[in-house]
């Protein structure tokens, strides 16, 4: 490993202030959070900054509150704060627990939402799940804000659509409906996922027949995937979904087009799809209506 490079901190007061230091100092200035990610790849010489914007030195970026059926999660809270924060465990559990397997304690310690979103890493766990529940992230430049759907703002490996003055401010995630089941499952063997899988279902009354359907597979492409088949395939009465899911999971595998990398080759991946698809399905059936 290198030496890291001199830089300069700078520690912007407002969001409006950190999208100015951004715009002014251009290609020799980055964001920084918790620096996880960015620092790494600084000391690896992949990326040179002359100049860090410290997002977190802006006050309120980490906040978690309830809105009327969602849940806003400031871009600065730590995967730790996530996993443990009351409000998300009672609100939306399947986001403590996912969070909870996110890396070590250490890096979920320092490590932020907004930097996982930002870097766009492809084995991210919560782009995954983000994607499932129909999330937004609020993004905040010189000239204003707007908000982009998960699939808007990561667009490819290590890719998003953020503009250069842009912050990701929060993720705001509509709360599932009682009758919807949310699940979301990974394999991994080494630091970062082979595949992480969320699935959501809208469930009957008699809890037999799935009315609707979204399957999410992540890490196993350069971004979180959904396919149209897939979802309508798994809808109908559960004997009849039960025996479509081989050809749901080829749908998706199809959708997302694995690739091969150090993680596992992209046919071993399609059969993880398969079998994750599976335990997920099983799961959400099993499993109780808890969200409010
Ligand atoms: C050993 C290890 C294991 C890991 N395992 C997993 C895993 O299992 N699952 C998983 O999902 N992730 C995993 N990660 C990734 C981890 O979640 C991220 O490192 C972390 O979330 C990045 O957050 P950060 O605050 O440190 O970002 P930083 O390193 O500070 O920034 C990362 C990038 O995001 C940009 N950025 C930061 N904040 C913002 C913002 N508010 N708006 C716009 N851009 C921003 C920065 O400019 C930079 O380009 C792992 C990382 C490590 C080092």
């Amino acid at each position: 490993m290198m030496p890291l490079r001199r830089f300069q901190m700078h520690q912007p007061k407002s969001v409006k202030e950190a999208a100015e230091m951004l715009a002014h100092y251009g290609e020799k200035g980055r964001l920084y959070a918790g620096g996880t990610e960015l620092l790494l790849a600084m000391k690896h010489d992949l990326l040179r900054y002359e100049h860090l914007v410290d997002v977190k030195t802006v006050p309120g970026l980490d906040k978690i509150e309830a809105q009327n059926s969602s849940l806003r999660i400031g871009s600065v809270a730590t995967h730790r704060s996530i996993e443990k924060s009351p409000l998300v465990k009672e609100r939306l559990p399947v986001m403590a627990e996912m969070t909870r397997y996110i890396a070590n304690v250490r890096v979920r310690a320092t490590g932020t939402l907004g930097g996982n979103i930002g870097f766009a890493e492809p084995h991210s766990d919560p782009a995954t799940l983000l994607l499932a529940l129909g999330a937004k992230a609020t993004l905040q430049g010189q000239t204003g804000e707007r908000s982009l759907a998960m699939n808007e703002i990561i667009v490819g490996a290590y890719e998003t659509a953020l503009a250069p003055d842009e912050i990701l401010t929060a993720i705001e995630i509509p709360l599932p409906a009682r009758s919807q089941r949310a699940i979301y499952l990974k394999f991994q063997i080494h630091e970062r996922p082979v595949l992480g899988l969320a699935l959501i279902v809208d469930v009957d009354a008699s809890g037999n027949t799935i009315t609707k359907a979204k399957a999410v597979v992540g890490a196993v492409s350069p971004a979180p995937c959904r396919s149209d088949k897939a979802d309508a395939l798994l809808v109908g009465p559960k004997d009849k979904v039960e025996k479509q899911l081989t050809d749901a999971a080829r749908a998706l595998a199809d959708a997302a087009d694995p690739v091969d990398d150090l993680e596992g080759s992209a046919e071993y991946k399609r059969h993880l799809i398969g079998v994750y698809l599976r335990r997920a399905f099983t799961q959400a059936l099993a499993s109780p209506l808890r969200n409010p």
